[in-house]
Protein backbone atom coordinates (compact mmCIF):
# COMPACT_ATOMS: atom_id res chain seq x y z
CA UNK A 1 0.00 0.00 0.00
CA UNK A 2 1.14 3.39 -0.83
CA UNK A 3 0.99 6.75 1.53
CA UNK A 4 0.36 10.49 0.41
CA UNK A 5 0.74 13.46 2.40
CA UNK A 6 -3.07 15.10 3.49
CA UNK A 7 -1.68 18.05 1.64
CA UNK A 8 -0.55 16.33 -1.52
CA UNK A 9 2.79 15.01 -2.84
CA UNK A 10 4.57 12.31 -3.61
CA UNK A 11 3.48 8.76 -2.61
CA UNK A 12 5.59 6.56 -0.46
CA UNK A 13 5.26 2.90 1.00
CA UNK A 14 4.16 2.11 3.93
CA UNK A 15 8.04 1.53 5.88
CA UNK A 16 9.17 4.95 4.47
CA UNK A 17 6.19 6.52 5.86
CA UNK A 18 6.51 5.24 9.45
CA UNK A 19 10.19 5.41 9.67
CA UNK A 20 9.77 9.34 8.92
CA UNK A 21 6.42 10.14 10.57
CA UNK A 22 5.76 13.42 8.87
CA UNK A 23 5.56 13.81 5.31
CA UNK A 24 7.38 16.65 3.44
CA UNK A 25 5.87 19.90 4.30
CA UNK A 26 4.08 19.09 6.83
CA UNK A 27 1.45 17.09 5.82
CA UNK A 28 0.40 13.59 7.59
CA UNK A 29 0.34 10.12 5.95
CA UNK A 30 -2.79 8.78 4.37
CA UNK A 31 -3.57 5.67 2.41
CA UNK A 32 -3.26 6.57 -1.44
CA UNK A 33 -6.64 4.35 -0.81
CA UNK A 34 -7.95 3.08 1.69
CA UNK A 35 -8.46 -1.29 1.87
CA UNK A 36 -11.39 -2.13 0.01
CA UNK A 37 -12.80 -4.61 2.44
CA UNK A 38 -16.03 -4.89 4.14
CA UNK A 39 -15.50 -6.92 7.40
CA UNK A 40 -18.42 -9.63 8.36
CA UNK A 41 -18.66 -10.75 11.50
CA UNK A 42 -18.65 -14.20 10.51
CA UNK A 43 -15.17 -13.24 9.80
CA UNK A 44 -14.23 -12.05 12.41
CA UNK A 45 -15.91 -13.50 15.29
CA UNK A 46 -13.58 -16.54 16.22
CA UNK A 47 -10.13 -14.81 15.93
CA UNK A 48 -8.40 -13.66 18.81
CA UNK A 49 -7.15 -10.33 19.69
CA UNK A 50 -3.39 -11.68 18.20
CA UNK A 51 -5.64 -12.90 14.78
CA UNK A 52 -7.70 -9.72 14.76
CA UNK A 53 -4.31 -7.63 14.76
CA UNK A 54 -2.72 -9.51 12.27
CA UNK A 55 -6.04 -9.50 9.86
CA UNK A 56 -5.78 -5.61 10.33
CA UNK A 57 -1.85 -4.30 10.33
CA UNK A 58 -1.54 -6.62 6.86
CA UNK A 59 -4.17 -4.57 5.38
CA UNK A 60 -1.86 -1.30 6.28
CA UNK A 61 1.66 -2.58 6.10
CA UNK A 62 1.87 -4.21 2.86
CA UNK A 63 5.55 -4.66 2.77
CA UNK A 64 5.47 -7.07 5.81
CA UNK A 65 5.59 -10.55 5.55
CA UNK A 66 2.74 -12.46 7.23
CA UNK A 67 5.27 -14.33 9.92
CA UNK A 68 6.67 -11.04 10.28
CA UNK A 69 3.57 -9.37 10.99
CA UNK A 70 2.49 -12.71 13.12
CA UNK A 71 5.72 -12.44 15.48
CA UNK A 72 5.35 -8.09 15.82
CA UNK A 73 1.70 -8.70 17.45
CA UNK A 74 2.41 -11.45 19.73
CA UNK A 75 5.49 -10.00 21.32
CA UNK A 76 2.76 -6.37 21.67
CA UNK A 77 0.00 -8.11 22.82
CA UNK A 78 0.14 -11.07 25.26
CA UNK A 79 -0.04 -11.91 29.08
CA UNK A 80 3.51 -9.79 30.03
CA UNK A 81 2.10 -6.96 28.05
CA UNK A 82 -1.64 -6.99 29.16
CA UNK A 83 -3.83 -8.02 32.18
CA UNK A 84 -6.57 -8.90 30.86
CA UNK A 85 -6.71 -12.23 28.41
CA UNK A 86 -9.26 -10.28 26.20
CA UNK A 87 -6.66 -7.19 26.18
CA UNK A 88 -9.72 -4.48 25.46
CA UNK A 89 -12.52 -6.22 27.16
CA UNK A 90 -16.14 -4.64 27.28
CA UNK A 91 -17.83 -3.47 30.85
CA UNK A 92 -21.90 -3.34 30.10
CA UNK A 93 -23.33 -0.67 32.62
CA UNK A 94 -26.88 -1.16 31.49
CA UNK A 95 -28.76 -1.85 28.22
CA UNK A 96 -27.79 1.99 26.74
CA UNK A 97 -24.06 1.86 27.09
CA UNK A 98 -21.00 -0.11 27.49
CA UNK A 99 -17.55 0.92 28.30
CA UNK A 100 -14.71 -0.30 26.15
CA UNK A 101 -11.73 -0.98 28.37
CA UNK A 102 -8.45 0.27 26.76
CA UNK A 103 -6.57 0.69 30.04
CA UNK A 104 -4.89 -2.93 30.70
CA UNK A 105 -1.89 -2.72 29.52
CA UNK A 106 1.85 -1.76 31.19
CA UNK A 107 1.07 1.79 31.33
CA UNK A 108 -2.57 1.65 32.26
CA UNK A 109 -3.55 3.70 29.07
CA UNK A 110 -4.98 3.35 26.07
CA UNK A 111 -2.01 4.79 24.07
CA UNK A 112 -0.40 1.16 25.42
CA UNK A 113 -2.50 -0.58 22.52
CA UNK A 114 -0.53 1.82 19.80
CA UNK A 115 2.62 1.53 21.46
CA UNK A 116 3.10 -1.65 22.25
CA UNK A 117 3.20 -2.94 18.74
CA UNK A 118 4.66 0.55 17.35
CA UNK A 119 8.46 -0.32 17.86
CA UNK A 120 8.24 -3.33 16.14
CA UNK A 121 6.79 -1.94 13.39
CA UNK A 122 9.60 0.71 13.42
CA UNK A 123 12.27 -1.72 13.60
CA UNK A 124 11.33 -3.38 10.83
CA UNK A 125 10.79 -0.56 8.57
CA UNK A 126 14.24 0.69 9.37
CA UNK A 127 14.93 -2.79 7.91
CA UNK A 128 13.91 -2.56 5.01
CA UNK A 129 14.60 1.07 4.59
CA UNK A 130 18.03 0.07 4.75
CA UNK A 131 18.25 2.42 7.21
CA UNK A 132 21.58 1.83 9.74
CA UNK A 133 20.98 5.13 11.09
CA UNK A 134 20.54 5.33 15.07
CA UNK A 135 16.99 6.61 15.87
CA UNK A 136 15.84 9.27 17.68
CA UNK A 137 12.36 9.07 18.86
CA UNK A 138 11.34 12.44 20.00
CA UNK A 139 8.07 12.77 21.99
CA UNK A 140 5.65 15.13 23.42
CA UNK A 141 3.08 14.03 25.96
CA UNK A 142 -0.03 15.86 27.93
CA UNK A 143 1.06 12.58 30.44
CA UNK A 144 0.08 9.16 28.78
CA UNK A 145 2.06 8.61 25.17
CA UNK A 146 5.07 9.47 27.34
CA UNK A 147 5.24 6.33 29.51
CA UNK A 148 3.67 3.93 26.92
CA UNK A 149 6.36 5.05 24.28
CA UNK A 150 8.97 4.99 26.86
CA UNK A 151 8.07 1.65 28.07
CA UNK A 152 7.66 0.46 24.10
CA UNK A 153 11.40 1.69 23.16
CA UNK A 154 13.33 1.05 26.52
CA UNK A 155 16.67 -0.50 26.03
CA UNK A 156 15.90 -1.00 22.05
CA UNK A 157 19.33 -1.58 20.67
CA UNK A 158 20.08 1.99 17.93
CA UNK A 159 17.00 4.06 19.21
CA UNK A 160 16.67 6.46 22.01
CA UNK A 161 14.01 8.35 22.97
CA UNK A 162 13.49 11.75 24.40
CA UNK A 163 10.28 12.59 26.47
CA UNK A 164 8.73 16.33 26.78
CA UNK A 165 5.95 17.12 29.09
CA UNK A 166 4.65 19.88 30.47
CA UNK A 167 6.19 20.79 33.87
CA UNK A 168 2.51 21.69 35.77
CA UNK A 169 0.34 20.36 33.05
CA UNK A 170 0.37 16.05 33.95
CA UNK A 171 -1.08 14.16 36.89
CA UNK A 172 1.27 13.34 39.92
CA UNK A 173 1.30 9.32 38.99
CA UNK A 174 1.90 10.57 35.20
CA UNK A 175 4.70 12.29 36.20
CA UNK A 176 6.05 9.83 38.76
CA UNK A 177 5.53 7.09 35.81
CA UNK A 178 8.15 8.88 33.60
CA UNK A 179 10.83 10.35 35.88
CA UNK A 180 11.43 6.74 37.17
CA UNK A 181 11.50 5.25 33.98
CA UNK A 182 13.84 2.80 33.72
CA UNK A 183 15.90 1.51 30.63
CA UNK A 184 19.61 3.05 29.22
CA UNK A 185 18.56 4.47 26.10
CA UNK A 186 15.69 7.37 27.31
CA UNK A 187 15.33 10.93 28.53
CA UNK A 188 12.43 12.36 30.35
CA UNK A 189 12.34 16.46 30.32
CA UNK A 190 9.90 18.32 32.03
CA UNK A 191 8.90 21.90 30.41
CA UNK A 192 7.53 25.28 31.35
CA UNK A 193 5.18 25.50 28.84
CA UNK A 194 2.06 23.60 28.07
CA UNK A 195 1.66 20.15 25.64
CA UNK A 196 1.22 22.43 22.59
CA UNK A 197 4.44 24.12 23.05
CA UNK A 198 5.93 20.57 23.36
CA UNK A 199 4.37 19.44 20.33
CA UNK A 200 5.07 22.37 18.42
CA UNK A 201 8.33 22.33 18.99
CA UNK A 202 9.23 19.38 18.01
CA UNK A 203 7.13 19.46 14.70
CA UNK A 204 9.72 22.44 13.71
CA UNK A 205 12.82 19.64 14.66
CA UNK A 206 11.18 17.19 12.27
CA UNK A 207 10.73 19.76 9.63
CA UNK A 208 13.80 21.71 9.85
CA UNK A 209 16.64 20.85 7.27
CA UNK A 210 19.23 22.22 9.37
CA UNK A 211 17.82 20.08 12.07
CA UNK A 212 18.09 16.68 9.66
CA UNK A 213 21.49 17.51 8.90
CA UNK A 214 22.97 18.02 11.91
CA UNK A 215 21.27 14.82 12.65
CA UNK A 216 22.54 13.32 9.82
CA UNK A 217 26.07 14.73 10.70
CA UNK A 218 26.08 12.45 13.76
CA UNK A 219 24.64 9.53 11.97
CA UNK A 220 21.32 9.78 13.19
CA UNK A 221 17.79 10.52 12.13
CA UNK A 222 14.81 11.59 13.82
CA UNK A 223 11.35 9.66 14.18
CA UNK A 224 7.69 10.30 16.37
CA UNK A 225 5.96 8.30 18.56
CA UNK A 226 2.90 10.23 18.40
CA UNK A 227 -0.49 9.50 16.64
CA UNK A 228 1.19 11.44 13.35
CA UNK A 229 2.67 8.39 12.66
CA UNK A 230 0.96 5.46 10.64
CA UNK A 231 2.89 3.16 12.84
CA UNK A 232 0.91 4.40 16.07
CA UNK A 233 -2.69 5.08 14.50
CA UNK A 234 -3.51 2.24 12.87
CA UNK A 235 -2.75 -0.45 15.43
CA UNK A 236 -5.83 1.86 17.15
CA UNK A 237 -8.29 0.62 14.55
CA UNK A 238 -7.61 -3.22 16.29
CA UNK A 239 -10.14 -2.11 18.88
CA UNK A 240 -13.14 -0.78 17.38
CA UNK A 241 -12.95 -3.91 15.57
CA UNK A 242 -12.38 -6.24 18.67
CA UNK A 243 -15.21 -3.96 20.56
CA UNK A 244 -17.57 -4.54 17.89
CA UNK A 245 -17.24 -8.37 18.40
CA UNK A 246 -16.91 -8.39 22.01
CA UNK A 247 -20.51 -6.42 21.88
CA UNK A 248 -22.02 -8.98 19.93
CA UNK A 249 -20.79 -11.70 21.95
CA UNK A 250 -21.91 -10.26 25.21
CA UNK A 251 -25.47 -10.44 22.96
CA UNK A 252 -25.51 -6.73 23.46
CA UNK A 253 -25.76 -5.75 19.84
CA UNK A 254 -26.75 -8.35 16.80
CA UNK A 255 -24.56 -9.15 14.09
CA UNK A 256 -24.48 -5.68 11.72
CA UNK A 257 -26.59 -4.08 14.30
CA UNK A 258 -24.84 0.18 14.90
CA UNK A 259 -23.87 1.30 17.95
CA UNK A 260 -22.29 4.49 18.82
CA UNK A 261 -19.23 5.52 19.98
CA UNK A 262 -18.34 8.23 22.48
CA UNK A 263 -14.05 8.67 22.29
CA UNK A 264 -12.84 11.01 25.65
CA UNK A 265 -10.48 13.61 22.50
CA UNK A 266 -7.26 15.30 22.60
CA UNK A 267 -4.91 14.73 19.48
CA UNK A 268 -7.81 12.81 17.79
CA UNK A 269 -6.15 9.59 17.27
CA UNK A 270 -8.35 7.17 19.09
CA UNK A 271 -11.48 8.71 17.43
CA UNK A 272 -9.95 9.07 14.35
CA UNK A 273 -9.28 5.43 13.96
CA UNK A 274 -12.74 4.46 15.38
CA UNK A 275 -13.42 6.16 12.01
CA UNK A 276 -11.61 4.42 9.69
CA UNK A 277 -12.65 0.76 11.05
CA UNK A 278 -15.98 1.88 9.77
CA UNK A 279 -14.60 2.43 6.69
CA UNK A 280 -13.36 -1.13 6.94
CA UNK A 281 -16.84 -1.97 7.50
CA UNK A 282 -17.33 -1.96 11.13
CA UNK A 283 -20.90 -0.78 12.40
CA UNK A 284 -20.62 2.76 13.49
CA UNK A 285 -23.20 4.90 13.55
CA UNK A 286 -22.31 7.81 15.06
CA UNK A 287 -18.88 9.58 16.48
CA UNK A 288 -19.24 12.15 19.48
CA UNK A 289 -15.85 13.69 20.31
CA UNK A 290 -16.15 14.53 24.16
CA UNK A 291 -13.60 17.40 25.17
CA UNK A 292 -13.03 19.08 28.37
CA UNK A 293 -12.38 22.82 28.93
CA UNK A 294 -9.87 22.92 26.16
CA UNK A 295 -13.27 22.62 23.93
CA UNK A 296 -12.03 23.47 20.50
CA UNK A 297 -13.11 20.28 18.76
CA UNK A 298 -16.86 20.31 20.62
CA UNK A 299 -16.73 23.98 19.33
CA UNK A 300 -16.00 22.50 15.68
CA UNK A 301 -18.54 19.53 15.72
CA UNK A 302 -20.93 22.68 16.69
CA UNK A 303 -20.31 25.42 14.34
CA UNK A 304 -17.84 24.95 11.77
CA UNK A 305 -14.98 26.77 13.25
CA UNK A 306 -11.98 25.56 14.33
CA UNK A 307 -10.47 28.72 16.37
CA UNK A 308 -7.21 27.84 18.24
CA UNK A 309 -6.84 32.06 19.26
CA UNK A 310 -8.08 30.89 22.90
CA UNK A 311 -7.10 30.49 26.38
CA UNK A 312 -5.52 27.08 27.46
CA UNK A 313 -6.96 25.54 30.54
CA UNK A 314 -4.84 22.78 32.82
CA UNK A 315 -7.71 20.54 33.50
CA UNK A 316 -8.30 17.24 35.84
CA UNK A 317 -8.49 15.13 32.42
CA UNK A 318 -4.61 16.16 31.27
CA UNK A 319 -4.30 14.32 28.23
CA UNK A 320 -6.88 16.26 26.32
CA UNK A 321 -5.47 19.74 27.27
CA UNK A 322 -4.20 20.17 23.82
CA UNK A 323 -6.06 23.21 21.45
CA UNK A 324 -3.98 22.16 18.36
CA UNK A 325 -5.20 18.43 17.30
CA UNK A 326 -2.74 16.84 15.09
CA UNK A 327 -5.17 14.23 13.97
CA UNK A 328 -7.57 16.53 12.52
CA UNK A 329 -5.76 17.24 9.19
CA UNK A 330 -6.43 13.43 8.90
CA UNK A 331 -9.77 13.78 9.40
CA UNK A 332 -10.82 16.68 7.45
CA UNK A 333 -9.05 15.29 4.28
CA UNK A 334 -11.93 12.39 4.43
CA UNK A 335 -14.76 14.77 5.41
CA UNK A 336 -13.36 17.16 2.68
CA UNK A 337 -13.86 14.56 0.23
CA UNK A 338 -10.14 13.73 0.18
CA UNK A 339 -9.66 16.59 -1.52
CA UNK A 340 -6.13 17.91 -0.45
CA UNK A 341 -6.17 21.02 -2.21
CA UNK A 342 -9.03 22.20 0.59
CA UNK A 343 -7.30 20.27 3.35
CA UNK A 344 -3.94 22.96 1.89
CA UNK A 345 -6.54 25.83 1.88
CA UNK A 346 -7.85 25.20 5.45
CA UNK A 347 -5.01 24.40 7.32
CA UNK A 348 -3.03 27.20 6.27
CA UNK A 349 -5.94 29.46 7.68
CA UNK A 350 -5.08 27.36 11.10
CA UNK A 351 -1.34 27.47 10.97
CA UNK A 352 -1.35 31.23 9.74
CA UNK A 353 -4.33 32.88 11.60
CA UNK A 354 -4.95 30.40 14.03
CA UNK A 355 -8.55 29.32 13.05
CA UNK A 356 -10.21 27.38 10.05
CA UNK A 357 -13.61 27.14 9.12
CA UNK A 358 -15.49 24.97 6.70
CA UNK A 359 -18.69 26.16 5.20
CA UNK A 360 -22.61 25.07 5.69
CA UNK A 361 -22.97 22.17 3.82
CA UNK A 362 -19.18 20.06 4.58
CA UNK A 363 -20.44 20.88 8.36
CA UNK A 364 -23.91 19.51 7.89
CA UNK A 365 -22.37 16.50 6.25
CA UNK A 366 -19.79 15.96 8.80
CA UNK A 367 -22.37 16.17 11.35
CA UNK A 368 -24.35 13.21 10.07
CA UNK A 369 -21.48 10.94 11.73
CA UNK A 370 -19.56 13.20 14.08
CA UNK A 371 -20.62 15.76 16.75
CA UNK A 372 -18.73 17.24 19.80
CA UNK A 373 -19.20 18.31 23.02
CA UNK A 374 -17.73 19.04 26.54
CA UNK A 375 -17.44 18.91 30.28
CA UNK A 376 -15.61 21.06 33.04
CA UNK A 377 -13.48 19.37 35.46
CA UNK A 378 -16.74 19.92 38.09
CA UNK A 379 -19.32 17.66 35.96
CA UNK A 380 -16.13 15.39 35.79
CA UNK A 381 -16.33 14.59 38.95
CA UNK A 382 -19.64 14.41 39.63
CA UNK A 383 -19.76 12.16 36.77
CA UNK A 384 -17.31 9.42 38.69
CA UNK A 385 -19.65 9.92 41.85
CA UNK A 386 -22.49 9.11 40.08
CA UNK A 387 -21.57 6.35 38.60
CA UNK A 388 -19.71 5.11 41.67
CA UNK A 389 -22.86 5.29 43.73
CA UNK A 390 -25.28 4.06 40.66
CA UNK A 391 -23.14 0.98 39.57
CA UNK A 392 -19.91 0.67 41.76
CA UNK A 393 -17.98 1.12 38.48
CA UNK A 394 -14.98 3.88 38.84
CA UNK A 395 -14.19 5.66 35.84
CA UNK A 396 -11.03 7.39 35.30
CA UNK A 397 -11.39 11.51 34.72
CA UNK A 398 -10.87 11.33 31.04
CA UNK A 399 -13.72 8.52 30.71
CA UNK A 400 -16.03 10.77 32.97
CA UNK A 401 -15.35 13.38 30.39
CA UNK A 402 -17.05 11.17 27.76
CA UNK A 403 -19.99 9.79 30.02
CA UNK A 404 -20.63 13.15 31.13
CA UNK A 405 -21.01 13.97 27.34
CA UNK A 406 -23.28 10.88 26.74
CA UNK A 407 -25.48 12.35 29.69
CA UNK A 408 -25.61 15.88 28.13
CA UNK A 409 -26.82 14.74 24.91
CA UNK A 410 -30.10 14.31 23.29
CA UNK A 411 -31.61 12.49 20.20
CA UNK A 412 -31.19 15.16 18.11
CA UNK A 413 -27.25 15.08 18.27
CA UNK A 414 -26.87 11.33 19.51
CA UNK A 415 -29.74 8.30 18.60
CA UNK A 416 -30.16 7.25 22.60
CA UNK A 417 -31.84 3.72 21.46
CA UNK A 418 -28.97 2.72 19.05
CA UNK A 419 -26.63 1.14 22.25
CA UNK A 420 -22.98 3.38 22.78
CA UNK A 421 -20.00 2.32 23.93
CA UNK A 422 -17.59 5.03 25.79
CA UNK A 423 -14.07 4.16 25.36
CA UNK A 424 -12.41 4.51 28.69
CA UNK A 425 -9.20 5.41 28.05
CA UNK A 426 -6.93 5.78 31.52
CA UNK A 427 -6.90 3.38 34.86
CA UNK A 428 -8.93 5.61 37.33
CA UNK A 429 -5.76 5.43 39.73
CA UNK A 430 -3.20 7.38 37.42
CA UNK A 431 -5.61 10.66 38.20
CA UNK A 432 -6.03 10.66 42.14
CA UNK A 433 -7.15 14.30 43.30
CA UNK A 434 -10.24 13.67 40.97
CA UNK A 435 -11.10 10.76 42.20
CA UNK A 436 -10.58 11.07 45.67
CA UNK A 437 -13.01 14.77 44.99
CA UNK A 438 -15.66 12.20 43.95
CA UNK A 439 -15.24 9.98 46.77
CA UNK A 440 -14.97 12.30 49.26
CA UNK A 441 -11.50 11.24 49.92
CA UNK A 442 -9.28 14.29 51.55
CA UNK A 443 -7.12 14.77 47.95
CA UNK A 444 -4.53 16.89 49.68
CA UNK A 445 -2.54 13.97 51.14
CA UNK A 446 0.50 12.49 49.16
CA UNK A 447 -0.81 10.50 46.26
CA UNK A 448 0.07 7.04 47.24
CA UNK A 449 -2.14 7.50 50.49
CA UNK A 450 -4.82 8.53 48.73
CA UNK A 451 -4.87 5.84 46.13
CA UNK A 452 -4.53 3.19 49.16
CA UNK A 453 -7.66 4.82 50.65
CA UNK A 454 -9.51 4.46 47.09
CA UNK A 455 -8.82 0.89 46.95
CA UNK A 456 -10.02 0.35 50.78
CA UNK A 457 -12.77 2.44 49.85
CA UNK A 458 -14.07 0.91 46.30
CA UNK A 459 -12.10 -2.50 46.63
CA UNK A 460 -10.30 -1.83 43.42
CA UNK A 461 -7.25 -3.68 43.29
CA UNK A 462 -4.07 -1.16 43.27
CA UNK A 463 -2.47 -1.81 39.81
CA UNK A 464 0.66 -3.83 40.01
CA UNK A 465 2.35 -1.41 37.41
CA UNK A 466 2.04 1.60 40.48
CA UNK A 467 3.43 -0.77 43.01
CA UNK A 468 6.17 -1.23 40.96
CA UNK A 469 6.32 2.72 40.47
CA UNK A 470 5.99 3.69 44.14
CA UNK A 471 9.16 1.28 44.94
CA UNK A 472 11.63 2.68 42.38
CA UNK A 473 13.57 5.56 42.59
CA UNK A 474 13.23 8.59 40.42
CA UNK A 475 15.92 8.96 37.51
CA UNK A 476 14.94 12.17 36.06
CA UNK A 477 14.80 16.08 36.83
CA UNK A 478 15.19 17.82 33.98
CA UNK A 479 13.31 20.84 33.66
CA UNK A 480 13.65 23.39 30.75
CA UNK A 481 12.21 26.50 29.61
CA UNK A 482 10.19 25.48 26.23
CA UNK A 483 12.47 27.88 24.09
CA UNK A 484 15.61 25.90 24.95
CA UNK A 485 13.67 22.54 23.19
CA UNK A 486 15.95 22.67 20.13
CA UNK A 487 19.35 23.08 22.25
CA UNK A 488 18.56 20.53 24.22
CA UNK A 489 17.88 17.98 21.37
CA UNK A 490 21.19 19.40 20.07
CA UNK A 491 23.40 18.65 22.86
CA UNK A 492 21.79 15.21 23.24
CA UNK A 493 22.67 14.37 19.80
CA UNK A 494 25.92 15.41 20.14
CA UNK A 495 26.11 13.08 23.34
CA UNK A 496 24.62 10.33 21.70
CA UNK A 497 27.47 7.62 21.97
C1 LIG B 1 -4.18 10.43 24.86
C2 LIG B 1 -5.37 10.33 25.71
C3 LIG B 1 -6.61 10.82 25.28
C4 LIG B 1 -6.77 11.53 23.95
O1 LIG B 1 -6.60 10.64 22.87
P1 LIG B 1 -6.33 11.21 21.41
O2 LIG B 1 -6.07 10.01 20.57
O3 LIG B 1 -5.13 12.09 21.53
O4 LIG B 1 -7.54 11.96 21.01
C5 LIG B 1 -7.71 10.64 26.09
N1 LIG B 1 -7.60 10.03 27.29
C6 LIG B 1 -6.42 9.56 27.74
C7 LIG B 1 -6.37 8.93 29.09
C8 LIG B 1 -5.27 9.68 26.97
O5 LIG B 1 -4.12 9.20 27.43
Amino acid sequence: MNYKSTRGGELQNSTFATLHGLANGGGLYIPEKLPEVKLTYDELKNLSYQELSEKIIKLFFTEFSDEEIKNAVNNAYNNTTFTDENIVPVHKLNEKVSFGELFHGRTLAFKDLALSLFPYLLLLSKEKQKENKKILILAATSGDTGKAALEGFKDIDRINIVVFYPKNGVSPMQEEQMRKQLGNNVEIVAINGNFDDAQSAIKVIFSSEEFKKYANDHNVMFSSANSINIGRLFPQIIYYVSTYVNLVKAGTIKPNEEFNVVVPTGNFGNILAGFIAKKLGIPIKKFISASNKNKVLADFFQTGIYNKNRDFYATNSPSMDILLSSNFERYLYYALNENSERVNELITNLLSGGELSVNEEELKNIQNEFYGEFSNDDETVNAIKSVYENYHYLMDPHTAVAYSVYEKLDNSNLDKNTHTIIMSTAHPFKFPTPIAKALGIDETKNPYTILDEISETTGVKFPEKLTEVRNSEIRFSNVIDKADIQDFVKKYIKDLK
